[in-house]
C-alpha cells in the first residue's frame, strides 16, 4: 500500500513519554501530606511512572485491573496516573470527602485490585478493609511508617516499591480504545456512576481542551490545579501539563486561602484551576496576607457557576484574568470556555465583561444543542431556555458496569442542565433542572438569583432554592452566608433585586445561615437546603 501516513495508536503512554524525554528539567513542585515542599522533574517523575507499572506486574496485578487512589494533588499522585493508565492499567481516582459507605460501594463496584493511599487516609482505609471484597494491596503513598503498618495487614510503600522496580523500557503497545482511568460522580442524585476514559479520549482531551481559546497551556505555564485529582483527573490538567511540558505546582492537603497565596508567590505560578469556594477563598487569603499574585494571569472558574462579582474582584484587583468553564464527570470535563470572539474586541468593557460571564463555547472536539420535553431542538437565540444535550470525542457513551448506552436515541448525552445557547455557541447554564424554580408555571434560575445575592458587599456566599408554595408551587428562598462581621437585614438583600430581575423573581424569604453545606467536590448541595428549607413557606401561610 502506498500513499498512507504512519499510524499510531493515541495513547497516554505517549504523553508521559513526550514530558519524560522534551522537558525532562521542567520542575514538578509537591506539597506533601506532611505539609513539607518536595521537588521533582517531569524526568523522574518519568521514571518513576515506569518503575511503578514494573512493581504493579511484579506484585500480579492483572493487565487492565482498576488500581484505585484516596490522595491529595502531589507527586506521587501523578506518577500513578500514568504508572497505572499508561502501564495497561485504569487509575481509578477516590473522593475521599465521600462517605465510608459510598466508598466501599465503589470500590467494589469497580473490582479495584490496588488501593493506593496517602497517609492522611490511612485510618479511613483502615476502617473500610473488611468490606472490600477484591482489594488485594493497600500500597502507602510514602516512604516505611511502622506506625501505618500496624494499622494495615500487609500494607506496602511506595518508595520502597519504587526501589525495588526497575524502569520499564518503554510504555507497552496499547489499544488507543482501552480505559486508561475511571472516575465516579459524586452521587449527589442516587448511587455514583462510573465513567470510564480511553486513552484516546484522555489523548483528544488533552489537545482539544488545550487550544488558545481553551486551557492554552504552555511549557514556560507554572499550572496550580487546586481541583483535585479525583474530581475528573484534575479538569485532566496532568494529562495536558505532560503533553506540553508545563511545570505543575500540586498544592496537597493545604488548599485554603493563605497557603494557596503563599504557594502562587513562591512558585509564581501563572494558571490556575479550581471550583469557586476555592477562589473565594483565596481572595479572603490574598487580603489576609496582603500578597499580590503578580505572577497569575489566569484562573479557570467551573464545577458551579461564578459569580460575576468574582470575576471582578481578581481583575480589578490583581489583575488575574477568571476564565469560566464549564463540564462534568461525563464530558472529561472539559465542555466550553469563555474567551472572546474578534468581533468582540470593539465592544466596551463593560459588554465585554457581560459576555465574560457565561460558560463560555465549545472547542473542537464537542458539540452543544438544547432541546425541549420531546427532544426537538430549540433555537440559538441566547433566549429560550431547554435541556443542553452534548456529542464528542471525549463524552461518555454508556456508564461503567452498566447495560447499555446512556444516551438519547439520536446519539447525544443529556447533562441534566437547564441552559441557553446564542448563534456564537456561548452557552449560560440557568440551572440544573432538578434545582431550577418553577413558580407558578414559569422558570427562575438559581443562578441568576445566587449572582445577585453575592454581589451585595455584606453577603459572603448564597444559594437559593425552590421552596413549596400553597399558590405558586414552588417561590425563591435564598440562604445566605453574612460577610466577616456584616450584619444584612433581610430588607437590605431583597432591595438589591430591584431592577435586576422581574419582580415576581424577588426571593420570597432571605434567611441568614452560618455556612453553606459543601458536598464532596465543593459544590453547595441544594438537596440538603431543599430538605432543611423547603417547607419554610408553608409554616409561613
Ligand atoms: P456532580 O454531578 O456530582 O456535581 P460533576 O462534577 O460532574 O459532578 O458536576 C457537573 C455539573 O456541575 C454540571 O452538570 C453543572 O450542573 C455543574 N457545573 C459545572 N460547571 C459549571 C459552571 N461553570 N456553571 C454552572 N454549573 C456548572
Amino acid at each position: 500500500m502506498s500513499g498512507t501516513m504512519m499510524w499510531q495508536a493515541l495513547t497516554t503512554g505517549s504523553l508521559i513519554a513526550h514530558a519524560e524525554k522534551y522537558h525532562a528539567g521542567t520542575e514538578i513542585v509537591s506539597v506533601e501530606t506532611d505539609g513539607s515542599v518536595g521537588r521533582s522533574t517531569w524526568g523522574e517523575v518519568g521514571a518513576n511512572a515506569r518503575r511503578i507499572k514494573s512493581a504493579l506486574d511484579g506484585l500480579g496485578v492483572s493487565a487492565g485491573a482498576r488500581c484505585a487512589t484516596i490522595a491529595w494533588n502531589n507527586r506521587r499522585h501523578l506518577e500513578l496516573y500514568f504508572g497505572i493508565g499508561s502501564g495497561g492499567r485504569v487509575t481509578h481516582t477516590i473522593n475521599p470527602r465521600l462517605t465510608p459507605e459510598q466508598m466501599v460501594y465503589i470500590l467494589n463496584h469497580a473490582a479495584d485490585e490496588v488501593l493506593f493511599l496517602d497517609r492522611t487516609f490511612l485510618p479511613v482505609a483502615a476502617k473500610l478493609g473488611e468490606h472490600l471484597k477484591t482489594v488485594k494491596h493497600y500500597v502507602l503513598m510514602g516512604p516505611r511508617d511502622e506506625e501505618a503498618a500496624a494499622m494495615v495487614e500487609g500494607l506496602l510503600f511506595y518508595d520502597e516499591l519504587l526501589g525495588q522496580a526497575a524502569p520499564d523500557a518503554d510504555w507497552p503497545d496499547l489499544d488507543e480504545n482501552a480505559p486508561a482511568a475511571l472516575c465516579y460522580t459524586s452521587g449527589t442524585t442516587g448511587n455514583p456512576k462510573g465513567v470510564q476514559y480511553s486513552h484516546r479520549s484522555l489523548v483528544l482531551h488533552s489537545i482539544g481542551g488545550n487550544q488558545p481559546d481553551g486551557l492554552n497551556v504552555a511549557a514556560r505555564d507554572a499550572v496550580m490545579p487546586v481541583v483535585p485529582m479525583f474530581h475528573v483527573n484534575a479538569w485532566g490538567v496532568p494529562y495536558i501539563a505532560a503533553a506540553v511540558g508545563a511545570k505543575l505546582v500540586m498544592p496537597g492537603p493545604k488548599l485554603d486561602g493563605e497557603s494557596l497565596a503563599r504557594l502562587i508567590d513562591a512558585e509564581q505560578v501563572t494558571l490556575s484551576l479550581g471550583v469557586p469556594t476555592i477562589w473565594m477563598g483565596l481572595l479572603a487569603g490574598l487580603k489576609a496576607t496582603g500578597i499580590k499574585p503578580t505572577s497569575m494571569k489566569r484562573t479557570v472558574v467551573g464545577g458551579s457557576a461564578l459569580p460575576p462579582s468574582m470575576i471582578r474582584e481578581f481583575r480589578d484587583e490583581y489583575g488575574v484574568e477568571l476564565i469560566h468553564a464549564w463540564g462534568m464527570t461525563e464530558t472529561s470535563p472539559l465542555g466550553t470556555l469563555n474567551q472572546l470572539l474578534e468581533k468582540h474586541s470593539g465592544l466596551d468593557a463593560a459588554e465585554q465583561a457581560k459576555l465574560r460571564e457565561s460558560q463560555g463555547r465549545p472547542p473542537w472536539g464537542v458539540d452543544l444543542r438544547i432541546v425541549d420535553d420531546a427532544g426537538q431542538e430549540l433555537p440559538r437565540d441566547g433566549e429560550t431556555q431547554g435541556e443542553l444535550q452534548i456529542r464528542g470525542h471525549w463524552i461518555v457513551d454508556s456508564y461503567f458496569g452498566q447495560d447499555g448506552s446512556a444516551l438519547t436515541d439520536d446519539g447525544w448525552f443529556d447533562t441534566g442542565d437547564v441552559a441557553t445557547l446564542d448563534a456564537d455557541g456561548y452557552m449560560v447554564i440557568r440551572d440544573r433542572s432538578k434545582d431550577i424554580i418553577k413558580s407558578g408555571g414559569e422558570w427562575i434560575s438559581t443562578v441568576e438569583l445566587e449572582n445577585i445575592a453575592i454581589a451585595h458587599p455584606k453577603i459572603a456566599n448564597a444559594a437559593a432554592i425552590a421552596a413549596r408554595h400553597p399558590k405558586w408551587d414552588e417561590r425563591p428562598v435564598i440562604l445566605a452566608v453574612a460577610a466577616e462581621g456584616a450584619s444584612p437585614t433581610e430588607d437590605e438583600v431583597k432591595a438589591s433585586y430591584d431592577g435586576k430581575v422581574a419582580s415576581w423573581q424577588v426571593p420570597d424569604r432571605v434567611i441568614f445561615v452560618d455556612d453553606l453545606p459543601l458536598g464532596a467536590t465543593g459544590k453547595v448541595l441544594k438537596n440538603k437546603l431543599r430538605d432543611t428549607y423547603g417547607d419554610v413557606l408553608l409554616e409561613d401561610a
